[in-house]
């Protein structure tokens, strides 16, 4: 027997249409290009969105298109996301940090109509235009200027939008339908489209409001980009809760970073482990402390131990490790500061917040053995974490073949132990870990491990050949003055087993990284993979 309640598409028009209703007041404080500060209210920047709408109708744009953005965090951003979902198109937000060639494939596969673009990236299309199949329109998202860039079809965003009528109403889609797509970086191969439902991103956005414990009195300050990952899910999840949302631009800097928290009381903070170093060496020097922050959720690659209590010694916050990737719209697991984990002791309750956590409801989770047989929760099996859930992919953009198995179970490239109690952990993608004699060595423990050491700034650890061992690790560490191996390897003794450490430490002057700011370890290990052979 059927339930009789009414079958009601969640989608992010209604979504828009509610926040519009109740959440009118609600500020978005953004940082310009110009580096000046903007406020404005959620209603104001609705009704621009609106126009943005009727834009894109007047540029032919119809219901499933495509229309890409390359911008900072900032209020016009949010206008186009907006904009673009209410009328029914599909937000393509692009990374700009790909290679030129990268960006090229995505837009021409995407097949993007209209494209707009933060000034300090109209060089970017301004040297891939010619490459692209379907001419997009280009929208500077700014007033009118002058460029010597040569780039046909551009417009100007502030001219247009005071130029155009707002919609009358937003589109009436199927939950179903398609409503943003993000691209994977692609470290091997082209990057994969990942094409989110409305019903996806506004089931993501309810689960993550509610398990983040977002209060309506939390100002939240996504430092992850707007186009990774649609910057988590933020914008969509505090329109729907009414926060104050504070977007940092392109400032990403600690001192940039300290004034707008500062000044704009922000009590969330969310992005990736990088960016927090800067925070956190910027007050250090000025001996500064943040004050009124509820927690930091960071994500993207695993947080170390140094930085968690960092966070909690000197600026009593909580720092709440999460995990997920671009196919999981991307929250699945979180650790949150439970009760059973504050009554811990300090040193305790540190080693437990370096675990990437448990599972939101809709995200189902399991480890299983390379003949696919699942593992059990011991804290001790590893194996290759799979998902699957509502927010979770079933097949990429265009692609021919699902991406998940007959169960619709999907390959996260992750390895992970899961303990008794459902905590996960992740130990690290598989293409890393590293298969020394037959056991496993992860290079996340050992590079966690050593960037808590005083000289150490960034560590990376890839396997190598070795004759003996098939792999062993080596620790590639940018620091500050001589490098001391002894005193490392002192270190590091007391945190992993023996046979982890490292066959040699390497002073590096910088490490690669990709577009999302992981670690490059193909370059690495392919640079290093004669190091130990030859020793
Ligand atoms: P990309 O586009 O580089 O794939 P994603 O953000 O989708 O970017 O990357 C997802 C991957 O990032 C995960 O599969 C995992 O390996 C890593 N990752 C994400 N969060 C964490 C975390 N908290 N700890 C460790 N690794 C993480």
């Amino acid at each position: 027997m059927k339930g009789n309640m009414l079958n009601w598409d969640v989608t992010v028009p209604k979504l828009i249409d509610h926040a519009e209703k109740y959440s009118f007041d609600a500020e978005i404080v953004s940082r310009e290009l110009d580096n000046s500060i903007s406020k404005i209210t959620v209603g104001d920047c609705l009704s621009r969105s609106r126009r943005v709408a009727t834009m894109l109708l007047n540029f032919g744009v119809h219901q499933g298109d495509r229309v890409g953005t390359i911008a900072w965090n900032n209020s016009r951003h949010f206008e186009v996301y907006f904009g673009v979902t209410g009328m029914g198109a599909v937000l393509h937000t692009i990374n700009p940090r790909l290679f030129p060639e990268q960006l090229i494939y995505i837009l021409n596969h995407a097949e993007d109509k209209v494209v707009f673009v933060d000034e300090t990236f109209l060089p970017l299309i301004a040297a891939v235009q010619e490459h692209l199949q379907n001419s997009p329109h280009i929208i500077l998202m700014g007033p009118k200027k002058n460029t010597e860039l040569g780039i046909n079809n551009l417009h100007f965003y502030d001219e247009l939008l005071a130029s155009t009528q707002p919609i009358e109403n937003w589109t009436d889609v199927d939950e179903l339908d398609a409503a943003a797509l993000c691209y994977t970086s692609g470290t091997t191969g082209n990057p994969k489209g990942v094409l989110y439902s409305h019903r996806s991103t506004m089931l993501h956005s309810w689960a993550a409001g509610n398990a983040l414990r977002f209060d309506t009195n939390s100002s939240v300050l996504p430092v992850v980009p707007m186009f990774h990952v649609n910057a988590w899910g933020t914008p969509y999840t505090t329109l729907m809760n009414g926060h104050k949302l504070i977007l940092p631009g392109q400032a990403l800097d600690g001192a940039s970073l300290y004034e707008l928290i500062s000044n704009e009381n922000a009590s969330v903070l969310m992005g990736v482990p990088t960016v927090w170093l800067g925070l956190l060496n910027y007050l250090k020097e000025n001996n500064l402390t943040l004050q009124g922050i509820e927690k930091v959720m960071v994500g993207g690659s695993a947080a170390p131990l140094a930085m968690i209590k960092e966070f909690n010694q000197k600026h009593n916050t909580f720092l709440v490790h999460g995990w997920g990737m671009t196919e999981m719209s991307p929250l699945g697991t979180l650790n949150l500061p439970s009760k059973k984990m504050m009554q811990l002791p300090d040193e305790e309750r540190y080693a437990l917040q370096t675990k990437q956590g448990y599972p939101l409801f809709g995200v189902e989770l399991k480890i299983v053995d390379d003949d696919n047989n699942q593992l059990p929760r011991d804290g001790k099996a590893q194996g290759a974490l799979k998902v699957r859930g509502p927010w979770i992919i079933e097949s990429y953009f265009k692609a021919e073949s699902p991406a998940v198995d007959d169960e619709g179970w999907f390959d996260t490239g992750d390895v992970a132990t899961i303990f008794p109690d459902g905590c996960m952990q992740i130990m690290d993608r598989a293409k890393d870990v590293i298969k020394s004699g037959g056991e496993w060595i992860s290079s996340i423990d050992l590079e966690n491990a050593a960037v808590g050491h005083p000289d150490i700034e960034e560590a990376c650890v890839v396997g190598v050949p070795h004759p003996k061992w098939d792999e062993r690790p080596i620790l590639l560490v940018i620091c500050k003055g001589d490098l001391d191996k002894t005193s490392i390897n002192e270190y590091l003794s007391e945190k992993v087993a023996k046979w982890w450490l490292p066959d040699d430490i390497i002073k590096v002057d910088n490490l690669p990284h990709g577009a999302t700011g992981k670690l490059l370890k193909v370059e690495l290990r392919e640079k290093y993979k004669h190091h130990l052979m030859e020793n």
